[in-house]
């Protein structure tokens, strides 16, 4: 029988803390790039925020589907952030990778953990902001959030930055069209 001979897909995991624009560098990101690249769709329960899509920017469900996924093994990781829960749907990453697709994963850091001792080879990339004070004038710029909620990503902030040495690549995201130069050199730096 004819054997199928295909490269292995890359796997990038890009984190940061809530606010820093990992949304806003990969939106932007797969706008210039998106042959053979996947962007994994979380499941979460968060409520979606007005312009986001189900299926398109995460897919939104209840807790008890949330569970039953939990139940059935389905996810690479998972984890509570911020009072929801959000997890990387396992089967796919993995069927994209084996069909020679990299795949970017955005994620916060206790998942980013749990998928670079699975993926040992993963490619991990920190979003860093430029000061703390900025970090919480995106955040509350944003206005998808209320106060309380905010209050809560605020809280894990000094964890999440002072992680950032575990990553292989920390891009500052100062200048957005800077960052996203960067981010483009790390990716065609990886997937030549
Ligand atoms: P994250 O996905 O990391 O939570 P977002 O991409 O939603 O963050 O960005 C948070 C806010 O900061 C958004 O309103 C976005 O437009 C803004 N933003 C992102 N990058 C920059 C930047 N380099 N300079 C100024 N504002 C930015
Ligand atoms: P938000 O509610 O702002 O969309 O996401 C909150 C945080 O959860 C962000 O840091 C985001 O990257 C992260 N996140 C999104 N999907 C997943 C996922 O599947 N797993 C983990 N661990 N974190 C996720």
């Amino acid at each position: 029988m004819e054997e199928k001979n295909i490269k292995q897909g890359k796997l990038f995991v890009v984190t940061g803390p809530s606010g820093v624009g990992k949304g806003t560098i990969l939106a932007n990101f797969f706008k210039q790039d998106n042959k053979n690249l996947y962007y994994s769709v979380s499941m979460t329960t968060r409520a979606p925020r007005p312009n986001e899509k189900d299926g398109v920017n995460y897919l939104f469900v209840s807790k008890d589907e949330f569970r039953r996924a939990i139940e059935k093994d389905e996810f690479l990781e998972w984890t509570e952030y911020s009072g929801n829960f959000y997890g990387t749907n396992n089967k796919i990453v993995s069927d994209k990778l084996n069909n020679g697709i990299n795949v970017i994963l955005e994620i916060e850091t206790k998942g980013a953990k749990k998928v670079m001792e699975k993926y040992k080879d993963a490619i991990t990339i920190f979003i860093s902001p430029p000061s703390v004070f900025e970090l919480e004038s995106r955040l509350r710029g944003r206005h998808t959030e209320d106060e309380k909620a905010i209050q809560k990503r605020l809280d894990e902030v000094e964890r999440e930055l002072s992680e950032s040495s575990n990553y292989k690549y920390v891009i500052v995201n100062d200048e957005l069209s800077e960052a996203l130069k960067k981010f483009k050199a790390v990716y065609d730096f990886e997937v030549k």
